[in-house]
């Protein structure tokens, strides 16, 4: 777009089309451009354009016949992409409300629903790496270049671990890497670029048994009729199912889908996270023919397909995480969002939309029934269903044969002091009862929610910890790796011998991780077979449904994991539930520290005593007076809820107020800090509106940048909107040196 434009302006030639077309960028505006001749466009294509002489991506939001700017301004858009692939209206329009929730571009919000399809015909060829030199060599070279070139390092250690070609993509998502360290590594031979042909994966994860269709019980029929009458008069209704544990959810799900799809409607169901729920995700597969399976893990080739097939009605079910609530089926009649509670709902980049709000906005739009479902709602869910917003719905009881377990509260205070000191892996009693259930050839589940052997080490003469060179917050020691790495950066370093500080000999391993704890129950139990479940152990392909089938086959006796098992797991054969410490989220500074814990608890509760055999759980802990864990151990989410309202309402959290965070992210401390100073100067006074900050974040830098936020509290729905136009835009904020975060509803205040 040259400045000096000739002076007389030619006019638009006769027949021009021109679209205004969002572009995945933080501009608030849409841009004009046209269509060469020939060249069709409908709202909903996405189109590749020049801007400022990048090529992006963008989608055509409208089309018209004349335009008010220079035509000899308007350059032509370079090509419309995907072929036939057009957003549907309806998704057009909850982009818009998108944006507008979350204080993002319209083009941004777009670019969260349309799935990166592929965007040339045919198979496309993918590159990956794979380890070229021999095995002994490459883990050789892991070491030799851990501190040179730890990113090299790193890089090759995935691809090694991965155990077989890995895509570049991936390598680099997981690894946190630029091109460079794979290309220097290719060069020195111990990688080896190669290209292989786009998978058509398979659609279904595959189905182990085909779900019973059960005769519902009172409770389950009771829930059904009531939904069934919101799908008969094809009306938008937002429905909380609150069912216990084990109470028949799923089956509820099903049924009022099976409903929707008689009258030839279709549905979306969103789980938490795919591949932690293969169970929940088969039993709709193996009900329904005509289900389309949008997991992470397709390629976008695949993607594109179930989207085709979504789009041309041919699948009229789609299940999927988060994402899939952006599926493109025909004549939508029920969303469902199972385990409504759950943090992976909430995405925490750009744009930060929250599934579940969305999943009641589209229902809105499309004229669809939504069914929320937990065991552990929400405050804010539960307080809408309080309030008549929602229709609540409720189990009490486990449906079939499974009853709630026993819970035992293990008091840690009261170990033996030597023991304490060391930090307490298993309890007297937890042990006792996991030697009872393994003599009894029983399952056992232990659910630690810290990875590595110990999350701090410690200098015992100065009390120093190793923290990360690049963030403010103590290493995990990583006995297995022998590294110690930071959950933050990835950032990873050699124990020292002696203490940075004080130069005392010997560092302390504080605290408690899965990986120490798997070695005190192998030191225990020689004799059980025992397997972990962590992000550090699933690295390799395929490893998650390899454990999961391993252990519903029997071939594991002691399952240890992070939250990665603590949902949708229903093995009959586990009897003892094991929760080694229910303390680690409880004194995170967040106002929902108590609730996450209780929605633990109860979570990692409920995978016991679902067979016929009665099951128990231990739940070892340091705070058995907190109102969180004794609420947990006695299966009363009621009293919970009552309790944690109070707090709120003292304190003025959600659901009594809707939360706001600006996070400023910078090199320079300073600058984080007074541009927060500004952003905050019209909020103050406001009405309806308390600000928090701007204050230091708790974890004060992340890779070298200072971080400050505040906390924008927001009473009333006006109050609300006044404080969102208030602050501005991310664009308005932002400088070059200074990331600004806007984040409405924040998942984490970290
Ligand atoms: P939730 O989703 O509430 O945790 P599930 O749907 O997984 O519960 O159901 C728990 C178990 O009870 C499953 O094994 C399921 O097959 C079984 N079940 C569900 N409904 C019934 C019923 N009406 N009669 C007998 N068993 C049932
Ligand atoms: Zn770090």
């Amino acid at each position: 777009m040259s400045e000096s434009a000739p002076a007389p302006e030619p006019a638009a030639e006769p027949g021009t089309t021109f679209v205004q077309v969002a572009l995945n960028l933080p501009l608030r505006r849409e841009f004009t451009y046209r269509l060469p001749p020939g060249v069709t466009a409908r709202p909903g294509n996405r189109v590749r354009v020049n801007f400022h002489g990048r090529a992006l991506g963008g989608v055509v939001t409208s089309v018209a016949a004349v335009c008010d700017l220079p035509a000899a301004k308007v350059k032509p858009i370079e090509a419309v992409l995907d072929g036939d692939l057009t957003l549907p209206d309806a998704l057009l329009r909850l982009a818009e409300v998108m944006a507008q929730t979350y204080g993002c571009s319209l083009g941004e919000a777009l670019d969260a629903l349309l799935p990166a399809v592929a965007k040339r015909r045919g198979q496309r060829r993918i590159p990956h790496l794979e380890v070229q030199a021999p095995p002994d060599l490459a883990r050789q070279a892991v070491h030799e270049l851990e501190d040179k070139h730890q990113e090299q390092s790193r890089v090759l250690r995935t691809v090694l671990e991965y155990g077989g070609p890995m895509p570049v993509l991936d390598v680099r998502r997981r690894t946190g890497t630029s091109d460079s360290p794979w290309q220097t590594l290719v060069k020195h031979g111990l990688l080896k670029r190669v290209l292989i042909a786009e998978q058509l994966e398979e659609l279904v994860p595959a189905i182990e048994e085909r779900a019973v269709r059960h005769e519902l019980n009172a409770h389950q029929q009771r829930a059904v009729d009531t939904v069934a009458h919101s799908i008969a008069a094809r009306t938008h209704r937002t429905f909380l199912l609150h069912g216990v544990t084990g109470s028949g959810k799923t089956e509820v799900y099903l049924r009022i889908l099976e409903l929707v799809r008689e009258q030839g409607r279709s549905g979306i169901v969103l789980v938490p996270e795919i591949s932690l729920t293969p169970q929940t995700v088969g039993r709709f597969a193996s009900r329904f023919p005509d289900v389309a399976v949008l997991h992470s893990g397709l390629t976008s080739a695949e993607r594109g397909r179930q989207w085709q097939r979504l789009l041309q009605g041919k699948a009229k079910v789609a299940v999927g995480a988060r994402s899939a609530l952006f599926a493109p089926v025909q004549d939508l009649g029920l969303i469902v969002v199972d385990e409504e509670h759950e943090s992976s709902f909430k995405q925490d980049s750009t744009p930060r939309y929250h599934a579940r709000e969305m999943a009641i906005e589209r229902g809105r739009l499309e004229q669809a029934v939504v069914v929320l479902g937990s065991a552990t709602p929400t405050l804010e869910s539960i307080g809408k269903a309080r309030r008549s917003v929602y229709e609540l719905l409720t189990l009490p009881e486990r449906a079939g044969a499974g009853r709630l377990p026993k819970i035992v509260v293990q008091d840690l205070r009261s170990e033996p002091k030597e023991l304490r000191r060391q930090g307490v892996v298993l309890s007297r009693t937890l042990l006792v009862m996991m030697q009872e259930r393994l003599a009894a050839k029983d399952q056992v589940l232990l659910f630690l929610n810290r990875r590595g052997y110990s999350p701090v080490l410690l200098c015992p003469g100065c009390g120093d910890a190793v923290k990360c060179d690049a963030c403010s917050v103590s290493m995990t020691w990583h006995a297995r790796r022998g590294r110690l790495v930071c959950h933050w950066c990835s950032h990873e370093k050699r124990r020292p011998e002696i203490c940075p500080t004080c130069q005392h000999a010997g560092m302390h391993e504080l605290g408690v991780g899965t990986e120490r704890l798997e070695q005190a129950v192998k030191d225990r139990f020689p004799d059980a077979i025992v397997a972990r479940m962590d992000a550090d152990t699933m690295a390799e392909r395929g490893a998650h449904e390899r454990v999961l089938a391993a252990f519903r086959k029997r071939h594991i006796d002691v399952l240890i994991g992070t939250q990665m098992i603590a949902k949708g797991l229903d093995f009959p054969d586990v009897t003892l539930v094991g929760v080694v410490s229910a303390d680690t989220g409880l004194f995170v500074p967040d106002y929902r520290a108590a609730e996450r814990t209780f929605q633990l608890l109860h979570q990692v509760a409920g995978r016991a005593g679902r067979g016929e055999k009665a099951g128990t759980v231990v739940i070892q802990t340091f705070c058995p007076d907190n109102y969180a864990v004794e609420a947990a151990a006695r299966n009363d989410y009621d009293a919970f809820v009552q309790q944690e309202l109070v707090f709120r309402k003292l304190a003025g959290y959600p659901p009594f107020a809707r939360l706001l965070r600006v996070l400023a992210e910078s090199r320079h401390e300073a600058e984080a800090q007074q541009l927060l100073q500004q952003a905050v100067t019209p909020l103050r006074g406001m009405a309806g509106v308390d600000v928090l900050g701007p204050a230091p974040a708790v974890i004060a830098r992340v890779k070298e940048h200072w971080r400050w936020h505040m906390l924008v509290k927001c009473y009333q729905p006006a109050s609300f909107a006044a404080a969102m136009a208030a602050i501005g835009t991310v664009e308005d904020l932002a400088t070059r040196t200074c990331r600004i975060t806007l984040d409405v509803d924040p998942g984490s205040l970290m």
